[in-house]
């Protein structure tokens, strides 16, 4: 599903991700760990296709198309989705408005008519359960004034309305309590298929006691340096990252 191959990418001229390989096939859920400043914020921004990232060489590969080719709203309608570390507030359009305006975007680019309002306002009410979503929030503006763990709790709503094939989680669960924790991992469960896959950004065990990740990978100045199994997150939970820096200057 996903594939990225030597992936190099600089911010303002300094190279930030050095060679990047990872491969997620679908179903899989992979869980990207690694200290403050590793990049992993980089990668996802470089994945959706964030103009102020340069990619200097390497590829990605999404559903076998050339994903660095595509503009960002391309990678959205193919079915990529980028849950930010923090969420963007747009003030003056409603989450209404916002959902219904990005669903009929991408059924615009697969070829489909919009979606009618009844069949949108249906699909609003199954999702929102999913993830526990208040329903009042559904006609506020997107994100302004919501409190973190509903900011977090709108994007899995978000992520449920799109149905993408990818999501990628960056520190989604940064600043949950454990009971809105708990409502984001099972929502987000709730709405996985055989097909879809994630790609889990997290300094914590917790959200990976839920998730069950297939595997774990420790990002360190701007490589991949250590995958292994969910008892590597465990692992680091335990022991930090600096045995993973020894390991790593060692060879
Ligand atoms: P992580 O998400 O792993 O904490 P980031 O990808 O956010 O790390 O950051 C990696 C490095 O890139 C850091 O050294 C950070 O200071 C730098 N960086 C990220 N974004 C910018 C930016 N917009 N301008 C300059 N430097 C940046
Ligand atoms: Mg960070
Ligand atoms: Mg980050």
């Amino acid at each position: 599903m996903l594939e990225i191959k030597d992936l190099h990418a600089s911010i303002n001229g300094k190279e930030i991700l050095k060679g990047i390989n990872l491969t997620v096939n679908p179903g899989e859920i992979h869980a990207l760990m690694g200290q403050n400043g590793a990049g992993k914020s980089t990668l996802s921004n470089v994945l959706v296709g964030n103009p102020a990232y340069e990619v200097t060489s390497g590829s990605v590969t999404f559903n076998g198309k050339d994903l660095l080719a595509m503009k960002p709203e391309e990678r959205a309608h193919e079915g990529l989705f980028l849950s930010f570390q923090q969420p963007v507030e747009i003030p003056g359009v409603s989450m209404v408005n916002f959902m219904r305006a990005a669903i009929n975007a991408k059924r615009k680019y697969h070829g489909m008519e919009p979606m009618s309002a009844g069949d949108f306002l249906k699909m609003m009410r199954e999702k929102r359960k999913v993830v526990e979503l208040d329903s009042k929030l559904a006609n506020r503006s997107v994100n302004e004034g919501f409190s973190g763990g509903e900011k977090k709790r709108n994007e899995i709503f978000q992520m449920a309305m799109l149905e993408p094939k990818l999501s990628i989680l960056d520190e989604t669960d940064s600043g949950l309590d454990v009971d809105a924790l708990r409502i984001v991992a099972e929502g987000f469960n709730k709405l996985r298929t055989p097909e879809t896959s994630a790609l889990v950004i997290t300094h914590y065990q917790r959200l990976l006691d839920y998730l069950k990740p297939d595997v774990v990978h420790v990002l360190l100045g701007g490589r991949i340096v250590k995958s292994g199994g969910p008892e590597l997150a465990v692992e680091i939970e335990n022991k930090g990252f600096d045995w993973i820096k020894a390991e790593t200057s060692a060879v």
